[in-house]
């Protein structure tokens, strides 16, 4: 049975007063101060398998997993070994090492349609670095994006942008130019007759598309059946590129991101790919890449340059080898089962509360948003009872179980989630229904 802890957190509220005091919000990525549930964030100290441990000595169930890196939980002996090892022998070279070669060939070997990838050391300039590289290719300089996905905080993709944006309700972020912005379309997710219109209309300026493989910034909202081959053809047919933002579902969805689940594509593969967290293995290292034809207008090869003092950084790099090379056909079973069980419990809990609800799924990923029916979209994935999940997520953490601070996140689930992880959650879920319930506007919504 789980108890709850007590509502104090001191060490957690010191920490945050004082970082509150040197750094804006107190937090280093803004999803991380609890604004969209309120509360004071958790200051973690360590992690071991699918545990958190806080400054408070309190555990903790990780459901975050750093927001998709830790696949296989918290300091997994062999991730720690390849890490302790590398490091002995230096932090950073600013040459070319042997890690780097084998991580780009693991990710070559997994994805197919990635003949070349270039590293980086986050999913932001991975999706930079991708939109640079289709605006130098195409010589054109439009880009379309789907409101509700997130590319990291480029500028030119932060309008209608999910993760923190959709979070804290922005309409789009200050300081981002008019022309940066005027460069951008935005349009509805699963939307093809909208992609067919904007083709349509501005076709011959457009450089390229990028969506999330399958987008987990609004919660999880996979693509239609047909949407991401609709794309592809669209793009296709009026020379512009496709690229598919796998930072979140790369190696997470199967051993080749939402690729392997959606392949084949009848009308082709996505152009360029873009990939993080779980390739890093918890360490700042993230990718681009697709068809050698593009890839080959890098420079040093070509004229889009694209550079980074840390990229391929050797402890990085064997992190995310160390990883990638673990995340085996047994892992992606694991996860799936975990999945199962989990988002079942939640949905039965909720359920039983009369709490109304819709868990989505893509892969391994997951969440429950708070409302009847299914979230097709960003203005649907908003329309949700957001106090509902606030008090669910307050409840959850109270007894030992930590979520995404945000209705508009995915759950992240690890191989390192045995049996007493899942057991403790299922302890937890029926109070957090509970919980839900009792929140008020949780049972009128959708009525
Ligand atoms: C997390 C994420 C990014 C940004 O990656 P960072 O490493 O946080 O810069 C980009 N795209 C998607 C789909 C993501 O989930």
């Amino acid at each position: 049975m789980t108890t709850p802890y007590p509502a104090d957190v001191p060490a957690s509220q010191a920490l945050f007063e004082r970082a509150r005091a040197v750094t804006p919000g107190g937090v280093n990525s803004p999803v991380r101060a609890f604004r969209g549930v309120g509360g004071t964030p958790r200051f973690m100290a360590s992690g071991a398998g699918a545990w958190l441990t806080d400054v408070d000595g309190r555990r903790y169930v990780d459901l975050v997993g750093s927001w998709g890196p830790m696949i296989l939980g918290h300091a997994h002996p062999e991730v720690l070994e390849a890490v302790t090892t590398t490091a002995a022998r230096g932090f950073s070279f600013g040459t070319p090492s042997e890690n780097e070669v084998a991580l780009v060939e693991e990710i070559v070997d997994r994805i197919e349609p990635v003949e070349q990838a270039r590293l980086v050391s986050s999913g932001t300039e991975a999706t930079m670095s991708a939109i640079r590289l289709a605006r130098g290719f195409t010589g054109r300089t439009t880009i379309v994006k789907f409101a509700g996905c997130y590319h990291g905080h480029v500028d030119s993709l932060l309008a209608s942008a999910g993760s923190g944006v959709a979070t804290f309700a922005l309409p789009d972020s200050a300081g981002v130019s008019k022309a940066e912005a005027s460069e951008t379309i935005v349009l509805p997710y699963n939307d093809l007759a909208a992609v067919e219109a904007a083709f349509a209309e501005r076709g011959s300026e457009i450089a390229a598309v990028i969506t999330e493989a399958s987008p987990g910034n609004m919660g999880v909202v996979p693509p239609a059946p047909g949407f991401t081959e609709g794309l592809r053809r669209i793009t296709a047919a009026h020379g512009a590129l496709l690229i598919s933002d796998e930072v979140m579902t790369g190696f997470r969805c199967s051993r080749a991101g939402w690729y392997g689940l959606e392949v084949p594509y009848e009308s082709g593969a996505p152009d360029l790919f873009t990939f993080g967290k779980v390739m890093g293995g918890g360490f700042p290292a993230a990718a681009f890449g697709g068809r050698a034809d593009i890839m080959s207008r890098l420079a040093p090869d070509g004229p889009v340059y694209q550079a980074g003092t840390l990229s391929g950084n050797p402890v990085a790099t064997a992190a995310g080898l160390a990883t990638l090379r673990l995340c085996t056909p047994d892992v992606y079973a694991r996860l799936q089962v975990v999945a199962d069980t989990l988002s079942g419990a939640a949905s039965e809990a909720l359920t039983a509360a009369g709490v109304p609800h819709v868990v989505q799924r893509a892969g391994s990923m997951f969440n429950v948003f708070f409302r009847e029916g299914a979230v097709t979209n960003y203005d649907e994935a908003r329309d949700q009872d957001t106090a509902a999940f606030a008090a669910f997520f307050h409840e959850l953490l109270s007894r030992g179980v930590h979520l995404p601070p945000s209705a508009f996140e995915s759950w992240f689930v690890s191989a390192a989630h045995d049996d007493e992880a899942i057991a403790h959650v299922l302890d937890a879920l029926p109070h957090a229904a509970a919980a839900a319930g009792r929140s008020g506007s949780g049972a009128t919504i959708g009525a």
